[in-house]
């Protein structure tokens, strides 16, 4: 990467590994085969280097190869999962609970099975973002059948009590489905210590290529079925049909298995930065607050409110050379607050004065003390311009403030 722009966005998606980059480019120039002709070596080329792939995926999450369903990402098998287990276990019930924090691919995908006639609890959470344990319990009816949790949220970086929920599910007879993007590849993630059945998880969340993901489907105790959402050639032991894309899963397969030498160092450099970012921003700039529970937490990201200046316009005054995510989302008409921060209790405005540093493997500590230059002059140019930073270090109270209509 340019060594003028920054990029801090690695939770919408990370650069691929140079490492990645080159395990991938002779399969579309010397080794094009389909992994499904079964009839020369070509086509056995590429099966070879799918199986590879599949065992280095299923080694980094320790589970079985078979036990992998490749996908075109991480939307398609929360897609394939929620779906597919909804049209395969309809005769046991038809009940399915999640969270209001999950991604806009589970939230959507059980909307959709609302309309199919499922019935759908959004759980709320906790104030730091964390499920209430209890409430979870109490949700559960004689007609669930999936509890929908994901691992870390893209948002917060919050991570969720998997082991206490799979537990839950156990005593239920529940099946647990987790989107676990953005832990996959980070920390380490086993779904079957932690009573997970079916897993989703992308190829460019971890250093890999996009448009290639995966589904962990669980094949022993319990035997779990997905009914198929796409209908073709019946690739993927029939689960998920259409032609495997050999170079992206050679790239995924790469990708696993760098995580799973190097996320531990990755990790600890990188909670250092993120630690280092976040102090400098608590000790020397005003009105900081930072948004989810900072415990049970990814190493690499933190959400961040600076109280009286709108997250967008902030970003503004350093967009051109460093890329965040703001908790804002464009909708149509206008700028909506982040749902996940509305669910956490924030305030609009909190939520709209919210920036997310998503750190990744590239960056570098200069790169940091750059960011904490850049965002605290950003946050001071916005002070200095606002009038309501000016009532509030008068000492008016803005919450009595009877704002004129327009
Ligand atoms: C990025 C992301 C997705 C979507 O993954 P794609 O591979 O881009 O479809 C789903 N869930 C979470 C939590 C994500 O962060």
């Amino acid at each position: 990467m340019s060594s003028e722009k920054i990029y801090l966005d690695n939770n919408a998606t990370t650069p691929c590994d140079p490492r990645v980059v080159d395990a991938m480019i002779p399969f579309f120039y010397d080794l094009p085969g389909n992994a499904a002709s079964r009839n020369h070596p070509f086509g056995w080329e590429a099966e070879d280097a799918v199986d590879k792939a599949r065992q280095q995926i299923a080694d980094l999450i320790q589970v079985d190869a078979k036990e992998i369903i490749f996908t075109s990402g991480a939307t398609e098998a929360d897609n394939l999962a929620l779906k597919g287990v909804y049209e395969m276990y309809q005769r046991k019930g038809n009940h399915i609970i999640t969270l209001q924090t999950e991604h806009k691919a589970v939230l959507d995908a059980c909307k959709k099975i609302e309309k199919m006639g499922g019935e759908v609890t959004y759980l709320p959470v906790q104030g730091d973002g964390l499920v209430d344990l209890a409430a979870l319990e109490a949700a559960i009816t004689d007609k669930t059948i999936l509890i929908s949790i994901m691992y870390a949220n893209n948002e917060t970086g919050v991570i969720q009590p998997m082991k206490e929920i799979g537990e839950i599910c156990e005593k239920h007879g529940v099946l647990f489905m987790s989107d676990a993007t953005q832990a996959v590849g980070k920390i380490p993630v086993h779904p079957k210590e932690l009573g997970i059945h079916l897993m989703a998880f992308t190829g460019h969340k971890m250093y890999g290529p996009k448009g290639v993901g995966a589904l962990f489907v669980n094949r022993k105790n319990p035997r779990v079925k997905v009914t198929a959402q796409m209908d073709g050639g019946g690739h993927e032991r029939g689960m998920r049909s259409g032609t495997l894309n050999v170079p992206g899963i050679v790239g995924f397969g790469k990708a696993a298995e760098i995580a799973g030498a190097e996320m531990e160092q990755d990790a600890k450099r990188l909670a250092k930065l993120r630690d280092k970012l976040e102090q400098a921003f608590v000790n020397s700039v005003e009105e900081v607050y930072i948004n989810g529970n900072t415990e049970h937490r990814m190493p690499h990201v933190t959400n961040i409110s600076f109280k009286h200046v709108e997250g967008e316009g902030l970003m503004m005054t350093f967009n051109q050379h460093l890329a965040l995510s703001s908790g804002s989302a464009c909708t149509s008409a206008s700028l909506e607050p982040s749902y996940v921060l509305i669910a956490l209790g924030l305030g609009d405005d909190l939520a709209h004065s919210s920036l997310r540093f998503s750190l990744g493997r590239f960056n570098t500590e200069a790169e940091i003390d750059r960011v904490i230059e850049s965002v605290s002059a950003g946050v001071q140019h916005m002070r200095d311009l606002s009038p309501i930073w000016e009532m509030y270090k008068d000492g008016v109270d803005l919450e009595s403030v009877e704002w004129q209509e327009h």
